[in-house]
């Protein structure tokens, strides 16, 4: 029998739950389809946090901050090539979306920094985890508490069409069974392409051979779909290499160590550069070095302050030692270097001050508390910063930037808002303020 639908989402990652609930709460009967195993995608990956200005929460810590400061730094990351009425739409809502999630039982009112803004503006959670897992757990006990249907190991491999507006998706169910569900709205949260190598090398060639951090879902299959039904892509060279990941487990070490408190060295036991620069230039630096690698170097105090940090420890790849003398035999590394290093990063702790690099930000602490951890990390595939246009109702604009009726995109299928460079912290606010949007304007079309 067919089955109707108000709402489809493609995806479950976050972008596509934020949407499904916010449809449900409009009144749509909602589905949610999912190509893989389990619901998440590559957001319960997520580690930093969610970036967000003039927020309750900034302002009980005492955070003095303001949209037009981290507008203007988010496009200064991008390289001023985000499109600008997205951005704006993304700095307005993005304290209403934290709100938002804590309405729904998501509280991040713990703050940190990330690379290339100037003022902690990242929430995450209280006990200071990693914000994906959270973030995703906290979506599903809504997703549940509303009976919203989801279609696990389901995969839509074509959005219909009729007289150029959408009815329906096509699906592949785990026994290769195709049907059609019908639906007045579809929603496209499929997430981006860093998993899909041809493609990734298909627009930047020399990326070949970089491991990504992404979950293996993130094909891209959003993009290609809704190109057959006439949408427009934007930046689709844009691909971002996270500086940090170690790479033989392609994990992600999050920048919230850096934005703890960490610095990078090289072999030779040297600072190179600012670490809380935005990530393509941190990237480009380690590349430049004669290992093409590095090492992230943090103390106990750090470490304490960031649970991501034990996570590590126990996956096995951090070497630790009791003092920098012996972490440094650990590395191979020349003893008086990394010793000095130290030495002449905690001097400009105590100044506030960074003669080298300039650091403005995260100049926590001293790195002195024993034991010391070292964990050797190269750049990774990280977010494809290209994607689908939009507008900011988040309606699917096709190449003449008219909506295409009945399609709504949000999350990392989605291009332009991040211009040529994503700041950490800024994905998860995009997926949940524009799941957001996308939910109840979907709903909104399909109850019309
Ligand atoms: P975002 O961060 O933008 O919300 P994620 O990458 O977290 O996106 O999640 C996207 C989800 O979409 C992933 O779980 C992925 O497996 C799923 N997905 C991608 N393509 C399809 C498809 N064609 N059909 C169903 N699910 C898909």
């Amino acid at each position: 029998a067919p089955q109707h639908y108000d709402v489809v989402v493609i995806g479950s990652g976050g972008g596509g739950l934020a949407a499904a609930i916010q449809a449900s709460e409009e009144g749509a009967k909602v589905a949610i389809v999912e190509k893989m195993p389990t619901i998440g995608g590559n957001t319960i990956k997520a580690s930093v946090g969610m970036n967000a200005a003039e927020t309750r929460f900034q302002k009980l810590k005492g955070i003095e901050d303001s949209k037009e400061l981290f507008f203007n730094e988010t496009l200064k990351g991008g390289k001023c090539k985000n499109n600008q009425q997205l951005l704006r739409q993304f700095v307005d809502q993005a304290p209403e979306a934290i709100e938002w999630l804590a309405r729904h039982d998501i509280e991040l009112n713990d703050i940190t920094i990330t690379g290339g803004m100037s003022i902690d503006r990242t929430h995450r959670p209280a006990d200071r985890s990693a914000v994906g897992g959270f973030l995703i757990s906290g979506l599903v006990k809504n997703i549940n508490q509303r009976e919203i249907e989801v279609l696990l190991e389901t995969s839509v491999d074509e959005i219909l069409c009729e007289k150029g507006v959408v009815i329906g998706v096509k699906v592949v169910d785990e026994y290769n069974d195709s049907r059609i569900l019908h639906a007045k709205s579809v929603i496209v949260a499929t997430g981006g392409f860093s998993a899909n190598r041809e493609m990734v090398v298909k627009y930047r060639p020399e990326l070949d051979g970089f491991v990504t951090t992404n979950h293996k879902g993130a094909t891209g299959s959003g993009i290609a779909m809704l190109q057959q039904i006439g949408a427009a892509t934007v930046d689709m060279g844009e691909i971002q290499i996270h500086p940090t990941v170690e790479q033989t487990t392609s994990y992600l070490v999050s920048e919230a160590i850096r934005g703890g408190g960490a610095i990078l060295v090289s072999q030779a036991g040297h600072r190179f550069y600012n670490e809380m620069e935005t990530r393509d230039k941190v990237s480009a630096q380690i590349i430049a070095l004669p290992e093409k690698s590095a090492w992230i170097v943090f103390d106990d105090r750090v470490r304490a302050n960031n649970k991501a940090a034990d996570e590590y420890i126990a996956k096995g790849f951090v070497v630790s030692a009791p003092t920098p003398y012996e972490l440094a035999v650990k590395l191979n590394m020349d003893q008086e270097s990394l010793q000095a290093t130290l030495e002449r990063y905690n001097q400009f702790v105590e100044r506030q001050h960074d003669e080298d690099f300039g650091r403005q930000t995260a100049l926590r602490h001293p790195l002195e508390k024993g034991p010391f951890f070292a964990i050797r990390i190269a750049p990774g595939v990280h977010h494809t910063m290209g994607g689908v246009t939009i507008n900011t109702d988040a309606e699917v604009l096709d190449a003449q930037h008219q909506p295409i009726g009945g399609a709504w995109a949000a999350g990392e299928v989605v291009g332009g808002i991040h211009g040529a460079n994503r700041i950490g912290g800024n994905a998860v606010a995009d997926i949940i303020i524009f799941g957001i949007l996308a939910g109840r304007n979907a709903a909104t079309w399909a109850l019309r």
